[in-house]
Parts: C-alpha cells; sequence; structure tokens
C-alpha cells in the first residue's frame, strides 16, 4: 500500500465506523459561554477548566505583567538558558502546595508522563498499568522499554496476581487518580499498600484531581490522606483546573534531580514561557479557595440528583468528579446525541474508542464551578428531548 493509499484507507475506515475525529473551531469564549465559527452561541459541557479559572482576570493580569517582564518566550529550554525565576517560584509553591520536597515543570502533561516514566524504568523493569489509564502514560510505559501490562481497572487482586512473579529489575505501578473519561478515583491507598508490599513504586497522574479533589484542592494523594512516602511520583497538569497550561512532576528531591538529567522531554524542550509561569502562581494562589470547589461540588450533586430522576438508569455512571459521562455504547449514537446537543445549544464531546473501550461509546459531560443551575437544567432538558429522537 502506497502513503496515499493508506492515508485514504484510514479516513474512510473512520468515517465509515463513525470515528471520525475533528476540531470544532471556537470564535469567542466567555467562560463556559462559547460562540462557534457560524456565530452560533453554546454553553460548554466539555472543558475540564472546573474551577472556571481559564478565564479568570487576577490570571490574565498576571499573564500580561508577566509578558512585561519576560517578553513571550523563554527562549531556550531549562538547562540552557530558560528557566526563569518565575519558574523557579512556581516549582516551589507547588511543591510547598503538594507537600513534596521538590517539583519540576513540562511544557505539556504528556510529556511529563513519557519523561519520567522513561527515565525510571527500561529493560528489565516492570511497568504495571490500569487498563484505563490515559494514553500518555500507556504510551510512556510502551515507549520506556520496560515490561508493560495492563490490569483491569480498579482491580487490586487483578494487579496484586500480576506483581507476585518474581522480577529482577524494579516495578513502577502507573495509574490515573482521577480516571479522564470516567471520572473515577483510583484505589490509591489500596494501590499504595500493593506497591509497598512488592518494593515497587507507585505514580499518580492527577490531572483532574488536583484543584477538584482535597483540603484546599491538594489533588486526591490529600483526599485519601496518602504522602510522597504512599505515592513517591505525582504528576499534575496545568491545563485542567489550573486554566493554565503545563505540567509538573512532584517528588522527592533526589527524584527531581535524577528527572533533571534523564527525562529527555523535559531536557529537549523549550520551557514554557516565564509569563505563564507567573500566570499560574496566581492560578496556584486562586486555586485553594474552596469556595470554588464547594460551588463544583453542590453542581455536581445536582447534576446527578437531575440525571437520576429524568435519566434511563445505568445511563449515568458512577463518578464523584466534575466528570460525568453518560453510557451511550454505540459511536454512531453518541456521535448523533452530541450533534443534536449542538444544536440545542450545548457542547458535549461523544467520546468514542480509541480512546475508551470498544461498545463504551460516551457523552463526557464536565462540570465546571461557573456552571449555573439553570444551565445544567437546561442541558437535562436536552439530553431527555435528544433520548428520546434518537433511540
Ligand atoms: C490531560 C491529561 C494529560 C495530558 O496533559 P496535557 O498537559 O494536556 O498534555 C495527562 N494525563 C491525564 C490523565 C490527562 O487528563
Amino acid at each position: 500500500m502506497s502513503f496515499r493509499e493508506r492515508i485514504r484507507h484510514e479516513l474512510t475506515g473512520r468515517r465509515e465506523s463513525a470515528m471520525y475525529r475533528q476540531p470544532l473551531t471556537v470564535r469567542a469564549l466567555d467562560g463556559v459561554n462559547l460562540t462557534l465559527k457560524d456565530g452560533r452561541q453554546v454553553i460548554g459541557f466539555a472543558s475540564n477548566d472546573y474551577l472556571g479559572l481559564a478565564g479568570h482576570p487576577d490570571i490574565a493580569a498576571a499573564f500580561k505583567r508577566g509578558i512585561d517582564t519576560w517578553g513571550s518566550g523563554s527562549g531556550a529550554a531549562h538547562l540552557v538558558s530558560g528557566h526563569s525565576a518565575a519558574h523557579q517560584a512556581l516549582e516551589e509553591e507547588l511543591a510547598d502546595f503538594l507537600g513534596r520536597e521538590r517539583a519540576l515543570l513540562f511544557s505539556t502533561g504528556y510529556m511529563a508522563n513519557l519523561g519520567t516514566i522513561a527515565a525510571l524504568v527500561g529493560q528489565g523493569d516492570r511497568v504495571f498499568q490500569d487498563r484505563l489509564n490515559h494514553a500518555s502514560l500507556l504510551d510512556a510505559g510502551l515507549l520506556s522499554g520496560a515490561r508493560h501490562q495492563r490490569y483491569a481497572h480498579a482491580d487490586s487482586d487483578d494487579l496484586a496476581r500480576r506483581l507476585s512473579a518474581t522480577t529482577e529489575g524494579e516495578t513502577l505501578i502507573v495509574t490515573d487518580a482521577v480516571f479522564s473519561m470516567d471520572g473515577d478515583i483510583a484505589s490509591l491507598p489500596k494501590l499504595a499498600a500493593s506497591a509497598k508490599r512488592h518494593q515497587a513504586w507507585l505514580m499518580a497522574d492527577d490531572a483532574h484531581g488536583i484543584g477538584v479533589l482535597g483540603p484546599q484542592g491538594r489533588g486526591s494523594c490529600a483526599h485519601f490522606g496518602l504522602s510522597a512516602e504512599h505515592v513517591p511520583v505525582l504528576m499534575g497538569t496545568l491545563g485542567k483546573a489550573f486554566g493554565t497550561a503545563g505540567a509538573f512532576v512532584a517528588g522527592d528531591a533526589d527524584l527531581i534531580e535524577y528527572l533533571i538529567q534523564r527525562a529527555r522531554p523535559y531536557i529537549y524542550t523549550t520551557a514554557m514561557p516565564a509569563a505563564l509561569a507567573e500566570a499560574t502562581r496566581t492560578s496556584l494562589t486562586l486555586l485553594q479557595d474552596d469556595a470554588r470547589r464547594q460551588i463544583l461540588n453542590e453542581n455536581i450533586a445536582y447534576f446527578r440528583s437531575a440525571c437520576a430522576q429524568r435519566l434511563p438508569s445505568g445511563m449515568l455512571m458512577k463518578s464523584p468528579t466534575a466528570i460525568q459521562p453518560l453510557l451511550i455504547g454505540d459511536n454512531a449514537r453518541a456521535l448523533a446525541l452530541s450533534a443534536h446537543l449542538l444544536g440545542s445549544g450545548f457542547l458535549v464531546t461523544a467520546i468514542r474508542p480509541p480512546t475508551v473501550p470498544e461498545g463504551t461509546a460516551r457523552l463526557r459531560i464536565t462540570l465546571s464551578a461557573t456552571h449555573q443551575r439553570a444551565q445544567i437544567d437546561r442541558l437535562i432538558d436536552a439530553l431527555a428531548g435528544a433520548l428520546k429522537s434518537n433511540p
């Protein structure tokens, strides 16, 4: 097959199986209110901006001040000349916030995961991952060259069985702390106990937990009262509840020094703009105010109780977090429902394989502290209507 044939074959196949993906162009954005390319106004239930910080004026002001101070770009990688006092301050503040000795910034969460896992394990080692882990973690495990095994979702017995095989090398257990397409929380205490029993390390990706769970939004580890001793490698992203962009890994000083030497996506990428680090410092302060989290949690409870009353049972997945998926099953039906909702003025993404397992296509509804009750009511009205017309 030539490249041209291969490309055409792939595109046709995806169209036919309702797996074709396309970005939507947003023309204007004001909190959860989006204006689309054609001028239509819709309410977004699709972003990961859980606290509504992405549009916060204080963060925008810090960003602008940062540009006045530092310019628009950092100019080089951290180990060359790109590491500013703003990056350094943000790393220290993140470490302090999370109760870890150090934190290390990466330009994206994908790169943080790739860099960290591939630096920690290689040939002769083992990586165990929850079957539903984020793609960046799974890719990292494969790239590392370690023996890569996926255990059944949230099944610590399956993990324990796999761990009991003897090994020469080191063992890393990796999990999403909050599963990005399901919204459920990993049993970190059980995973940490398994890790301890087998002299393994546990790494948690808390992209959807930091800012959402735990006192002051300190995340899933704080939610369970777990420290660095239980979860030595803690990864978080800045593009979700923080409302900016980038990511970090937090851990003890030796781990961070090791990553600085060995994590290739840290070493060989331009540092994020210093202005972005300044913006994120302001975001970190705002994120600790529990008032926004309180509203988010009220919205989650309100949405769940309304769904329980108005939607078919079994459709609402069991999630205590801001990610509230509705299980649809069929790809084409999920797409049709999403299109119907868009027509009614709501942006809700249809998530299909390969992002989720075959036969579990879903509408991934995400809630934010900036959603109003009336908007949630109207979404559920529209959902009930869409389900009637797409049986
Ligand atoms: C979003 C996400 C990432 C990737 O983070 P980016 O900064 O967007 O690259 C990694 N892990 C999980 C669980 C995520 O949800």
